[in-house]
């Protein structure tokens, strides 16, 4: 815990502040305002970016800002290293000068098949995605007419999965035997979902100033 003294108001450009002596002392440059000058504080910056700024010195977490279909917003990251460097904040600037917040986020891909039957779970493509999240990109369709399974609770989302009927009570296993069908619109997608990770690690401020080992390499 901080010593009520440790406690500071600090204004960055129209927005007000409160931190305490300690979060700020990794930079240089609000470190030295403190020490050699009186509050109130202020500083004419940027106080949206200083936002972020503020949240690398409390959490000792690089920013990421990283979209699964743009990739990484450099123009956000451009910002940032100014601010590190008007801050002087040397291991943010060296992160986003190196940019290293590419071997933090990594994409995996992989190749799925769905099913699909009638036009309610084809609308609802994207909950048949296992795992859910990601990015999901269809790469063939076909579609055809078939005699499926049709749930007699009417519960689209079951209709061409008996199995799902079964599980969730809407059928017996003595009223399986007999067909619950009709003819609907069948539809075999091949997808490549796409899901984004972030290396927490890789995230993390380093005590020293050790160099991480190259990225994909891990051992453990
Ligand atoms: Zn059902």
């Amino acid at each position: 815990m901080s010593e009520p003294s440790d406690r500071v108001e600090l204004t960055i450009g129209e927005r007000t502040f409160n931190t305490t002596r300690t979060t700020l002392q990794e930079s240089r440059r609000l470190s030295n305002l403190l020490r050699l000058a009186e509050g109130p504080y202020y500083v004419d910056a940027d106080p949206s970016l200083f936002e972020h700024v503020l949240r690398y010195l409390r959490t000792g977490l690089y920013p990421i800002s990283h979209d699964a279909q743009t990739g990484h917003d450099e123009v956000f990251y451009h910002h940032l290293l100014s601010q590190a460097r008007f801050y002087q904040i040397d291991k943010l600037e060296t992160w986003l000068r190196g940019k290293e917040y590419h071997n933090a986020v990594r994409q995996r891909s992989c190749h799925i098949s769905l099913t699909l039957h009638g036009p309610d779970q084809i609308e609802h493509l994207h909950e048949f995605v296992p795992g859910r999240n990601g990015n999901v990109s269809i790469v063939r369709g076909e579609h055809s007419q078939k005699e499926c399974h049709v749930c007699p609770n009417k519960q689209w989302r079951h209709d061409g999965r008996k199995t799902d009927c079964l599980n969730s009570g809407c059928l017996t296993v003595k009223q399986a035997r007999f067909s619950h069908s009709r003819m609907m619109e069948v539809v075999k997608v091949e997808c490549i979902v796409t899901r984004v990770e972030v290396d927490q690690k890789r995230l993390m401020r380093s005590q020293q100033n050790e160099v991480l080992p190259p990225p994909y390499h891990e051992t453990s």
